[in-house]
C-alpha cells in the first residue's frame, strides 16, 4: 500500500518513509491511498485473539512494507503487561443504558497517548532501518503536558534514538511536571522554557529548519524527527483499539456481529476521532461518530455549519489536552470527503493559514452531517458530569472523558437514538486530580498534590495508578529552565554528550 500527501495526490511513498518523514515536504499529511477492508470472517476471527494479535492483523494491512518479523517485533514490544497495567491493554467499563467506556489510559503515563507512543519508537526505528539505515534518530517534542511524558516513556532507552522535550515553565499541571522532571532513561532530556506552549512549539520548529544545526547533527549521523500527532505512525495504532473493542463486544455478547455502534470521542487535534472514522471505513459497523469539545468549540461549529473559523477567544479549561483551535488531523478527513481533491485542500488550508478561516462546499457539508454529530460543554458542565456519573454509577471520570459523556447525553436527548455506544476515555482521573476533586468533593483543597490525591482516594474509594504514585519517591532529574532562544543550544549540548 502507498501513501499520498493531502496536498499532492500524485506523491506516493511507502509507510516507512511516511513514518520517518512525519510531514510531507509541501506541508501535507500522509494518507493511505485506499482503506483496507475487514471482511465479516476477519472481524469474527479477531474476536478470539488478544490485543497483540489483533494489532498485528490490522497493522499488516496498512504497513505492507514491513515484514512479519518486523511487525511482530513492534507490537510485542509495545503492547505487553510490562508497559500496560492490564493484559487487555485497553479495558471496557460498562455503564447504564448501553454505554461502554473504552479506557485507553492503562499505559505508563495514564493517558491515551500511550496507545500510540508505546509503539511509535519501534515503528520509527524499523522504518529508519529501511530508509535511512544507520542514522541515530533524535526526537524533539514541544508539549503542553500529556504528549511529552508519553513520548519520553515510549522512547526511553530505545536503541538508536534519543528524545528532547520542552515544556512551558508555568503551563503544565503539577502532576504533569513531576512526571516529566523525574523521567528515567539514558537517552532523555527535559527542559522548561520561559514562555508558553506556543513559544516551545515555535522554538522546536526553528530547530527543525536551522541549517546550521542540521549540518552539525548530520556530521554526527543524527537525524531530527518528531513524535507529534500528525505522524501516520501515531494514527495507525489508534485504529486498532476501535476495531479491537468492536470484536471484544461481540465476543462478550454485548452486541451481535453486524450491530451498529456509536463512537464518542473527546476531541482536540482530531486524531483519535479520525482513527474511529478509519475503523468505520474498514468495515466496523458504526452509526454516528460523535465529536465532543470543551469551551474551545471550533469543531462543534465546523461540523454544524461547514465553516471552520479559528478567529475566536481561546479558553484555558479543566480539560487542557483539548484546548486547541487548529485541529490538524481534520485535513486528512477532508481529503477523503472531497474524493482526494488536493487542490481543494490546498485552497482551504491556505485560507486557514492566511485568514484563520475556510468554508467547505455543500457536498462535504452534507457528508459531515451524515457521519458526525458534534457538541460541546463548559467547565461547569464537565464537573457536574463527573459528579453525576460518580454519584449515580460510582464511576470516576477524568475531565476529558466527562466532556464526552456529557455531549453523548445531549446527543441522546436531541435524537432519541439508543444505539449502543462506545465512549473513549482518554485519561485517568488522577492526572487531573484537582478538577476531579473539586467536582466530587468541592470545598478547600490542600496545596500538596499527594495530600490532595489521598483525600480523593478516600472520598471516592478509588486508587491512584501506580505510575503516578511512583513519581512521589523519584528524584527530580531535570531542573533546567531556559529562554526560548536557547533551545537550539540545549539540543546540541545534549546530543553531543
Ligand atoms: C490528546 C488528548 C485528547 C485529544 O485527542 P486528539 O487526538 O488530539 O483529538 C483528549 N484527551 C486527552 C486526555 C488527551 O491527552
Amino acid at each position: 500500500m502507498n501513501y499520498a500527501s493531502t496536498r499532492n495526490s500524485a506523491l506516493k511513498v511507502q509507510s516507512a518513509q511516511a513514518i520517518v518523514k512525519g510531514l510531507s515536504d509541501e506541508g501535507g499529511l500522509y494518507v493511505p491511498e485506499s482503506i483496507p477492508a475487514l471482511s465479516k470472517d476477519e472481524i469474527l476471527a479477531l474476536c478470539d485473539k488478544n490485543y497483540v494479535d489483533r494489532a498485528y492483523d490490522i497493522f499488516a494491512k496498512f504497513l505492507t512494507d514491513f515484514s512479519t518479523d518486523e511487525l511482530r517485533y513492534c507490537v510485542e514490544n509495545a503492547y505487553n503487561d510490562k508497559n500496560f497495567d492490564t493484559k487487555n491493554i485497553a479495558e471496557i467499563a460498562k455503564l447504564k443504558e448501553g454505554r461502554y467506556i473504552l479506557e485507553l489510559w492503562h499505559g505508563p503515563t495514564c493517558a491515551f497517548k500511550d496507545m500510540a507512543l508505546q509503539i511509535l519508537p519501534y515503528l520509527l526505528t524499523t522504518s529508519a532501518k529501511k530508509t535511512v539505515d544507520g542514522k541515530q534518530i533524535a526526537i524533539l517534542v514541544a508539549t503542553s503536558g500529556d504528549t511529552g511524558k508519553a513520548a519520553l516513556e515510549g522512547f526511553k532507552d530505545v536503541p538508536g534514538t534519543s528524545i528532547s522535550v520542552f515544556y512551558p515553565e508555568d503551563g503544565v499541571s503539577p502532576m504533569q511536571k513531576r512526571q516529566m522532571t523525574t523521567q528515567e532513561g539514558n537517552n532523555v532530556n527535559v527542559c522548561a522554557v520561559k514562555g508558553n506552549f506556543d513559544d516551545c512549539q515555535n522554538g522546536v520548529k526553528a530547530i527543525f529548519t536551522d541549517k546550521d544545526i542540521e549540518a552539525k547533527l548530520a556530521a554526527n549521523n543524527v537525524l531530527l524527527s518528531s513524535a507529534n500527532s500528525i505522524n501516520w505512525g501515531r494514527l495507525a495504532p489508534q485504529i486498532i483499539y476501535y476495531v479491537s473493542t468492536y470484536a471484544q463486544l461481540v465476543k462478550d455478547k454485548e452486541i451481535e456481529y453486524g450491530e451498529k455502534v456509536n463512537i464518542v470521542v473527546p476531541t482536540g487535534n482530531f486524531g483519535n476521532i479520525l482513527a474511529a472514522y478509519y475503523a468505520k471505513l474498514m468495515g466496523i459497523p458504526v452509526n454516528k461518530l460523535i465529536c465532543a469539545s470543551n469551551a474551545n468549540n471550533v469543531l462543534t461549529d465546523f461540523i454544524n455549519t461547514g465553516v471552520y473559523d479559528r478567529n475566536r477567544q481561546f479558553f484555558t479549561t479543566v480539560s487542557p489536552s483539548m484546548d486547541i483551535l487548529i485541529s490538524s488531523n481534520l485535513e486528512r478527513l477532508l481529503y477523503h470527503l472531497t474524493g482526494e481533491n488536493d487542490a481543494l485542500i490546498n485552497e482551504w488550508f491556505g485560507a486557514l493559514k492566511s485568514s484563520g478561516r475556510y468554508e467547505v462546499n455543500a457536498d462535504v457539508k452534507k457528508k459531515l452531517g451524515e457521519l458526525f454529530w458534534a457538541g460541546c460543554c463548559d467547565d461547569t458542565q464537565t464537573k457536574a458530569q463527573i459528579r453525576k456519573t460518580f454519584e449515580e454509577e460510582h464511576y470516576l471520570l477524568d475531565t476529558h472523558s466527562a466532556v464526552a459523556v456529557k455531549v453523548y447525553d445531549d446527543y441522546r436527548k436531541a435524537t432519541g437514538d439508543d444505539t449502543k455506544t462506545i465512549i473513549a476515555s482518554t485519561a485517568n482521573p488522577y492526572k487531573f486530580g484537582r478538577a476531579v476533586y473539586d467536582a466530587v468533593n468541592g470545598g478547600d483543597q490542600p496545596d500538596d498534590e499527594f495530600e490532595l490525591i489521598a483525600k480523593l482516594e478516600a472520598a471516592t474509594d478509588t486508587k491512584m495508578p501506580a505510575p503516578l504514585a511512583a513519581t512521589k519517591d523519584k528524584a527530580v532529574r531535570f531542573e533546567g529552565v531556559v529562554e526560548k532562544q536557547q533551545m537550539g543550544g540545549v539540543v546540541l549540548d545534549f546530543l553531543s554528550k
